[in-house]
C-alpha cells in the first residue's frame, strides 16, 4: 500500500494512494488513527485494508498531499557519504579539508530538525539559508515500524514499516562553517518528504529500486538503492546498538552522485527551480524553490 497524509476540507487525514485517486480512510472507518505515526505504532494494517476496500475515492488533484509524517516526533536521522561516487565528488569539492578518508569505515550519522519537514509541492524557501548555498540531495527514507534495540541485521526488515522519498536539502556554507551539520541541514522547509510511504509488504526489496533527481527537468542524480555503502540492515543494526528505534522514526539513507556542490562552479538552487526526486515503487516528490 502507498499511504499518504492529506489535507481535505481543512482536516489532516490518512489515505491510500491508488493511481490518480486517494482512498479516504477516515471517512470509511472513523475509528482508525488520523495520524500516521499513531497508525504505524498500532502495529497492524488490517483495519486499513478493511477500510480501503469500502472507502470513497477522492481525486488526487482535489486534495493536498502533506508529508506522510508531517511532524516527526524526533529529528530525522540522516546518513552522509553513503554512496561511493558521491563521497568522491564531495571530497573533490574541497568541502571538508579535515576529513580523514573519502569512504567512511562506519556510517556518518547526523540529524535534521522535525520542523524542516514539508510535503509534496510545498516550496523550499531559499530565504531560510542566509548563505545562499542551498543544495538538493535525493534520498530514500526508511520509516521504522516496530520498535527495537540491538536489532540484528537479519531481523532489520521486520522493523521497517515502509519507504519514502526525502530531499535532504542542505545549506552548504552553514554545514561547513558550523562544523556540525545540524544547522545547515535544518532550515525550515529543508526536508521535503513524500509523496507517500510504500509499505514494506508491497516493496520488500528496496535495493531493486533506482533513485533519480531532476532540477528543472535535467537529470542530475541516478543510482540504484543497492549502491548504498551501508545498506538498510547495517544502518538499523548500527543505530539500534545504542538507541531505541521507534515507530515513525525516519532514516534518510544518503545521496548519490550529482549534487550541486559537485559541479565546478557549484550549481546551487535558485528561485524558480523545481526539484523532482523519484524512486521506483514509491513515486515522485516534487518541490518548487522560492
Ligand atoms: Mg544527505
Amino acid at each position: 500500500m502507498r499511504l499518504v497524509t492529506f489535507a481535505h476540507e481543512d482536516r489532516s487525514k490518512l489515505g491510500v494512494l491508488e493511481g490518480d485517486t486517494v482512498l479516504d480512510l477516515g471517512a470509511a472507518d472513523p475509528s482508525l488513527p488520523a495520524d500516521m505515526v499513531d497508525l504505524i505504532a498500532s502495529g497492524s494494517l488490517d483495519g486499513v485494508r478493511a477500510a480501503a476496500a469500502g472507502a470513497s475515492r477522492l481525486a488526487r488533484d482535489g486534495v493536498r498531499l502533506l508529508a506522510p509524517i508531517p511532524r516527526p516526533r524526533k529529528n530525522i536521522i540522516a546518513v552522509g557519504r553513503n554512496y561511493r561516487d558521491h563521497a568522491k565528488e564531495f571530497s573533490a569539492s574541497g568541502f571538508d579539508a579535515s576529513e580523514k578518508q573519502m569512504i567512511p569505515d562506519h556510517p556518518v550519522v547526523f540529524t535534521k530538525s522535525p520542523t524542516s519537514v514539508v510535503g509534496p509541492d510545498e516550496p523550499i524557501v531559499l530565504a531560510n539559508d542566509p548563505t545562499g548555498t542551498t543544495d538538493y540531495e535525493g534520498e530514500m527514507g526508511v520509516v521504522i515500524g516496530r520498535a527495537g534495540r540491538n536489532i540484528r541485521r537479519e531481523d532489520a526488515l521486520d522493523h521497517v514499516f515502509g519507504w519514502t522519498v526525502v530531499n535532504d536539502v542542505t545549506a552548504r556554507d552553514l554545514q561547513k562553517r558550523h562544523v556540525q551539520w545540524f544547522i545547515g541541514k535544518s532550515p525550515d522547509s529543508f526536508c521535503p518528504m513524500g509523496p507517500c510511504i510504500t509499505t514494506v509488504d508491497e516493496l520488500p526489496d528496496i535495493g531493486e529500486s533506482w533513485i533519480r533527481t531532476w532540477v528543472n527537468g535535467e537529470l542530475r542524480q541516478e543510482a540504484p538503492i543497492s549502491a548504498l555503502i551501508f545498506d538498510v540492515p547495517t544502518l538499523i543494526a548500527t543505530l539500534s546498538e545504542v538507541m531505541t528505534l521507534e515507530p515513525g522514526d525516519v532514516i534518510a539513507t544518503g545521496t548519490g552522485l550529482g549534487v550541486g556542490i559537485g559541479f565546478d562552479p557549484p550549481r546551487y538552487l535558485q528561485t524558480g527551480d523545481v526539484v523532482e526526486i523519484a524512486i521506483d515503487g514509491i513515486g515522485t516528490l516534487r518541490n518548487p524553490v522560492h
